[in-house]
């Protein structure tokens, strides 16, 4: 399958995903029980994924999205990281739960649980759909739900994107060429 000028082929099958989305869920649903968290996805890549959890959980909880990039558009990660939307709930006290699509450095995701940190939350925890963990630079004691390790390649498909394409594919792929 062509995206613009590269290939890529499936990695993980739509199905996969949906189960592995329903093993995360029922996970929190048991260890969040009576602790009514708040989702907070990191967009845009995560906008699938928080759909399908939260779709998935049953005990009560909130959702609401905030948004950092730091790739814009192309295949290779930049350090510079920009903060386009603010918290828009308080989350003081309360038990967050960031939704991330991919960690790759993790220097995206370390910088949010740094800025949450701030405003005093109960606790932190992150659920990541798909984790690199060839290409993480510092271990995040935040990261305990993973859907899946791969390895250190590109990814489109299932909410990410390249070059803003792709974030409709039912199902995740790499590029091979
Ligand atoms: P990090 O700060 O962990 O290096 O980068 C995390 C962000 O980079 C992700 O939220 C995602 O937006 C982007 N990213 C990292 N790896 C990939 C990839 O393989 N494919 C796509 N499309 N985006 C990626």
């Amino acid at each position: 399958m062509k995206i613009a000028d590269l290939t890529f082929e499936v990695l993980i099958e739509a199905g996969s995903i949906a189960k592995r989305v329903d093993q995360l869920a029922q996970q929190l649903n048991t260890e969040y029980a009576g602790r009514t968290p708040i989702f907070i996805g990191v967009l845009n890549g995560s906008f699938l994924f928080v759909a399908d959890l939260v779709k998935r959980m049953t005990i009560p909880c909130e959702v609401t999205f905030t948004k950092l990039a730091s790739y814009y558009g192309g295949t290779s990660t930049t350090r510079k990281i920009r903060e386009d939307i603010e918290l828009s709930v308080d989350i003081s006290g309360r038990h967050i739960i960031i939704l991330e699509d991919i960690v790759d450095t993790g220097n995206t995701l370390s910088y949010l649980i740094e800025k949450l940190k701030t405003h005093a939350p109960a606790s932190v925890q992150v659920c990541s759909l798909l984790l690199k963990p060839g290409k993480l630079e510092s271990s995040i004691e935040e990261l305990r739900y993973v859907g899946f390790e791969i390895e250190n390649e590109f990814v489109v498909g299932y909410g990410l994107d390249y070059q803003e394409l792709g974030r409709n594919l039912p199902d995740i792929y790499r590029q091979i060429s």
